[in-house]
């Protein structure tokens, strides 16, 4: 199938390279220069612009954020200003409002716009090992069934409406976040009353615990390696703020979400941006004294 890639950090290299092993043909563009030399390595061709790259079948995208995806898609030479009406993929971590903006838009100008939010840290990008939780018209999905398979271990089909994909991510990283929070303030508990975190991260993650998300991210804290970042501590403080007005929006409190998001900005602010989103450890570390 021909597929244009659009954003070449940290997930979308990794993504790009398992659609041109899987046989498609793939043109990339990056805002940025210099991302693209593997990947043309790999096979694919390099897209002058957005809407260059959107002159596909399926056009994929694996921005940062919000502005970014409105940059890409609206602005000049972006996707919608392309000849050919390739559904729009969009994998990011986007707000809910985005989401059913971009699916009106992409209806008016006569195309299909699926919602294809992702589960997995770069590691499961560069194993083809995501989660995806899609979103979108049953006929663009089905479209995109062999993207999507060469990318991932499961496709999760959500419904029709694009932002309802969406929701579920946020949800998601926001638990992944309250989780990180809850197993970093149990370590230092631990680590207080003189037993190693790395022993609570054993007895847990073998037992009640057993799951990807406390074993990636227990491990991440019982060797502080959060440098350099899988998932960058500004990018999770976006998807926290993302989660808070999704909750407003419908009225529901969620009072976690306030201690995460704090903690957030407080790593921030005294770590640098480069740090991963799970160097909230740090700073629940500090306050324990600990550090
Ligand atoms: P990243 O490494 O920071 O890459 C961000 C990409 O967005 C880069 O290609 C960047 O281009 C581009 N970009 C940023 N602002 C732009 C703009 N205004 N116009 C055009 N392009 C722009 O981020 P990532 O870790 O790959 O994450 C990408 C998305 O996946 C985010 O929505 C994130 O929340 C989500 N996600 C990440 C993870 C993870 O563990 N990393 C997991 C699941 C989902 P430049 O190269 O020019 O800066």
């Amino acid at each position: 199938m021909k597929a244009g890639f659009i954003g070449l950090g940290n997930m979308g290299s990794a993504i790009a390279l398992h659609l041109i092993k899987a046989g498609h043909q793939v043109s990339v563009w990056n805002r940025s220069p210099g991302k693209d030399d593997a990947l043309l390595a790999a096979g694919a061709t390099r897209a002058a612009s957005p809407a260059d790259a959107a002159e596909a079948d399926v056009v994929l995208s694996m921005l940062a954020d919000d502005a970014a995806v409105q940059a890409v898609v609206f602005g000049e030479h972006g996707t919608l200003s392309s000849s050919a009406k390739a559904v729009h993929v969009s994998l990011s971590t986007i707000s809910i409002e985005l989401a059913d903006h971009l699916a009106e838009t992409h209806r008016q100008a006569g195309r299909d716009y699926v919602s294809a939010p992702v589960f997995g840290r770069p590691a499961a990008a560069q194993a083809a090992k995501l989660f995806i939780a899609a979103a979108g018209k049953p006929a663009a999905l089905s479209l995109c069934a062999p993207l999507f398979d060469a990318i991932s271990q499961r496709v999760f089909t959500i419904g029709e409406t694009p932002s309802m994909a969406n929701v579920v991510k946020l949800s998601g990283n926001f638990m992944i976040m309250a989780a990180v929070e809850a197993m970093a303030e149990a370590m230092a508990l631990c680590e207080k009353s003189g037993v190693e975190k790395s022993t609570l991260f054993e007895v847990l993650t073998n037992t009640l615990f057993n799951a990807p998300v406390y074993k990636t991210y227990g491990e991440i804290l019982v060797q502080e390696r959060y440098r350099p970042a899988g998932f960058a501590a500004p990018l999770g403080l976006k998807d926290m703020t993302l989660v808070g007005s999704a909750a407003q929006r419908v009225g529901v409190p969620m009072p976690v979400l306030g201690v995460v998001r704090d903690h957030l900005i407080e790593t921030i602010a005294c770590e640098g941006p480069d740090i991963d989103w799970s160097g909230v450890g740090l700073t629940v570390s500090k306050h324990a004294g600990l550090k």
